[in-house]
């Protein structure tokens, strides 16, 4: 079984030094997940065109479009030959539409001539719920609605709205796979559902068109029960000999056995990756495969915290001061000259407090500081990410460091991943 990394502009800084807090240039001085770990740590990249939509333009020259100049999506990845790429078209991203904003022909023509391996069929997911503007409403067919607060309004979508994105769906499916015909990408037919049984209608419309590799999607906020009746179903009720399945955003490792059981053959997630910045406690995944949380230091001369401790007493030269002490604190401790770890966790708790920060839990984070401080598990690791950074690996501060102990954290479940498999 497969596991492919979604990516979202999730390179780090080649030079990044985290004793300086310094890199130099953009893209150009870039490297990617896969270029630190070898071999990667992943079997293969996800990237939606709805990234080129949200976060990176295509620029379009002589009718062909580019990516940073290149015209070759795995140029711009340099995954050598070794990765292969998926392509999706982010369908979470206009969930809240009544139809994709992307035709059948630009997913095919972008996926054919940016040089993908597999792309996957413009899909509708068929979400319970929508949030759309005021006045957008007319356009759903909804059983229920609410004011969301922000001028916004929830609706509810009826059984015929979401069979109607499911035919959608299908029908892009097979608009998709004849423009694919002579195209040099493998097409991947997207089933939708809203039920188990819609679900298995979708796929055995798919295996009947012709597709040979079909990807599951909108399952995400799906219970594990829902999806483990589903692939069990799958398994019986259609024939699957010689047709691939990719579940699209789905890892849960309580399903992991149940996945190879039905012969899944592929799946996809960024939660391992993302856990490092965006949770509250769970950012650093131990070679002990238990969660720690980081150590917040947030960068007092970032432009967006600077305001916050204006509202404090001290000047930034003396706020900067606390800051570098307790940088210097940290790894002092990492390589055994500090051993007392009650002030350092109390300086860690005075400094974090002129930021003001409403979601911060004081007596909370000392007991997750004191514990991860203690264990000293980013030691412990051996990959390369965790050897050149030391402590800081486990410090959240800025995004050369929480992206690379997000690239920690899928090499961890990678490796345990493979171990499973074997
Ligand atoms: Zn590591």
């Amino acid at each position: 079984m497969k596991f492919f990394l979604p990516y979202w502009e999730d390179w780090v800084h080649k030079d990044f030094d985290p004793l300086t807090d310094s890199y130099s240039g953009g893209y150009e001085n870039s490297i990617f997940a896969h270029e630190i770990y070898s071999p990667p740590p992943y079997d293969g990249v996800l990237v939606s065109l709805g990234m080129f939509e949200l976060k990176l333009k295509l620029i379009k020259e002589n009718g062909k479009p580019k990516i940073r100049g290149f015209s070759n999506i795995k140029d711009y990845l340099r995954t050598k030959g070794k990765l292969p790429v998926l392509g999706d078209c982010g369908a979470f991203t206009y969930v809240n539409e009544k139809r994709p904003p992307l035709s059948v022909e630009k997913a095919a023509s972008h996926y054919h001539l940016l040089g993908f391996d597999y792309g996957i069929s413009v899909d509708h997911i068929c979400c319970e719920t929508v949030t759309v503007e005021r006045g957008k409403e007319k356009e759903f067919k909804f059983v229920d609605l609410k004011e969301t607060g922000k001028g916004k309004l929830k609706l509810t979508l009826s059984t015929d709205e979401l069979e109607e994105r499911r035919q959608l769906s299908l029908q892009n499916a097979r608009e998709f796979l004849k423009l694919s015909k002579n195209a040099s990408f493998i097409p991947v037919g997207a089933a939708q559902g809203y039920s188990v049984e819609t679900y298995i209608d979708s796929v055995k419309e798919l295996v009947r068109y012709g597709y040979t590799f079909i990807a599951i999607g909108g399952l995400v906020p799906r219970r594990t029960d829902f999806i483990k009746e589903l692939l069990k179903k799958l398994a019986e009720e259609v024939d699957l000999e010689g047709v691939r399945v990719h579940l699209l955003g789905v890892l849960r490792e309580e399903l992991l056995p149940e996945m190879v059981k039905w012969g899944i053959f592929s799946f996809d997630s960024a939660s391992y990756l993302r856990k490092a910045w965006l949770k509250a406690k769970e950012n650093y995944l131990g070679i002990d495969y238990k969660w720690y949380a980081s150590i917040r230091v947030p960068d007092s001369r970032n432009p967006r915290l600077k305001k916050k401790i204006m509202r404090s007493n001290l000047s930034p030269s003396d706020i900067y001061e606390q800051e570098q002490k307790i940088l210097r604190a940290l790894r002092e401790y990492d390589s055994g000259k500090v051993k007392e770890l009650d002030a350092l966790i109390e300086d860690v708790m005075t400094y974090d407090r002129l930021f003001f920060r409403e979601e911060f839990k004081e007596g909370k984070y000392e007991k997750l500081y004191r514990e991860l401080l203690e264990s000293k598990v980013w030691r412990e690791c051996s990959c390369p990410v965790c050897r050149k950074l030391g402590i800081d690996v486990v410090i959240f501060r800025g995004s050369n460091r929480n992206k690379r102990r997000g690239f920690h954290n899928t090499y961890v479940f990678y490796g345990r991943l493979n171990e499973f498999l074997k």
